[in-house]
Parts: C-alpha cells; structure tokens; sequence
C-alpha cells in the first residue's frame, strides 16, 4: 500500500542506501535520519523526492482505475432476441 512505500536515501558520506518511509519524509519538509552505515546524520528534504511522490500518486491513482474498470458491470437487456 502507498503508506509503505519507501525511498532509498543514499548517505552522502558512505552510501549506504538507508530505506525511508514515503510518509516520513511527506510529513515534514526536512526529515532527519541517521545513516545505518555510518551513523552520520542526513538531512533529507522532501522537496528533492517530490518527484519520485508525485510517481508514486500517479501509480496509486492507476491501480485504483484498473481495480474499477475490473469490477463487473451490470449488463443491460441488448442481448436478448
Ligand atoms: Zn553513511
């Protein structure tokens, strides 16, 4: 589900990737993680992943017309003789 979607924030220092939460970093404008790797301290602006969200809307808004356009319609009277 998008709510558990997550970004891989690069270190800066190590590069190790250091798996986000999408939530985490759409709650504030700055979200600040310490490196797995490294344990040194990463700013991550969600300005810089507004993109890779705006993606992960656009996924979740076509999941949601697929699972629609999946759902039986009802059908009217045209085939009857
Ligand atoms: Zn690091």
């Amino acid at each position: 589900m998008f709510e558990d979607e997550t970004v891989d924030i690069a270190c800066p220092k190590c590069g190790f990737q250091n798996s986000i939460l999408v939530r985490e970093i759409e709650r504030h404008a700055e979200t600040h993680i310490v490196c797995q790797g490294c344990k040194v301290g990463v700013k991550v602006e969600a300005s810089e992943f507004q993109h890779r969200l705006n993606e992960i809307n656009d996924e979740v808004e076509a999941m949601q017309v697929e699972a629609r356009q999946k759902s039986p319609k009802p059908r009217k009277g045209d085939f009857q003789i």
